[in-house]
């Protein structure tokens, strides 16, 4: 069936599926961390999405959207640490507003949501495209869904093209020289590795992406 609008069940679905795909990646992304950061990425952010899985069965009693996205804005914030938790709760939580007392979420709100959250790193981190950030994988994303929602308001088709333009905005961040956080101690020696916060955005996306088709396929 054609999906054109979710409520709070099915974001509560793709909470826990990014949660275990955030865990079942763990290594793979402390791995891409000990290239050019502390080795830290995997850990803390499985920490944090842990401490979100754990919340789900309370946030089952919230309709809003909105609220549940504040919530694990807040979750993220004070468990994952670092500039990777700091940038992802600022995320959440701007898209947590926007999303404020809907129960549903349409084609139409897609483009609204990323692009807060876009606003949220930027003014948090100010990384340009280009500067090797999880900005690299977010930028297109957003781009390709909002393209996507003015054509379309199936949002398996929305999300299929956002997961496939942030998959593209990853691979080009191997290309990049790295300009903001830890790696940018680095320099040109990141050349060749993808950027992990990139990597992670990347798996989330992809997460929504697969959620939302599986769900589609099966109502
Ligand atoms: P920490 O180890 O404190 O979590 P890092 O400095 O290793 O943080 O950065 C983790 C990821 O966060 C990076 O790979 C990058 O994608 C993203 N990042 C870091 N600094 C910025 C910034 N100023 N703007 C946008 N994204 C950033
Ligand atoms: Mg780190």
């Amino acid at each position: 069936m054609v999906l054109t609008s979710i409520g709070s069940s099915e974001v509560l679905q793709i909470l826990e599926d990014v949660a275990s795909e955030i865990s079942r990646n763990k290594d793979y992304l402390t791995e891409l961390d000990s290239l050019g950061g502390d080795g830290d990425h995997g850990v803390n952010l499985e920490r944090g999405f842990l401490k979100v899985h754990g919340q789900l069965p309370q946030l089952q009693n919230s309709r809003d959207i909105g609220s549940i996205l504040t919530s694990v804005g807040t979750t993220l914030l004070s468990n994952v640490g670092g500039a990777t938790g700091s940038l992802y709760g600022a995320a959440l939580l701007k898209a947590g507003k926007v999303a404020r007392g809907k129960t549903e979420i349409a084609a139409k709100d897609l483009p609204e949501i990323m692009s807060a959250s876009t606003t949220a790193i930027l003014e948090l981190g100010g990384a340009k495209p280009g500067d090797k950030t999880m900005m690299d994988v977010l930028l297109p994303a957003a781009e390709a869904i909002s393209k996507a929602a003015k054509e379309n308001d199936d949002l398996n088709f929305i999300l299929d093209r956002g997961a496939k333009a942030a998959r593209g905005g990853l691979e080009n961040t191997k290309t990049m020289v790295a300009k903001k956080g830890r790696a940018s101690y680095l320099g040109e020696r990141t050349l060749g590795h993808y950027d992990v916060g990139a990597a992670s955005l990347c798996l989330i996306l992809e997460t929504c992406a697969r959620t939302i088709s599986r769900l589609s396929n099966s109502t």
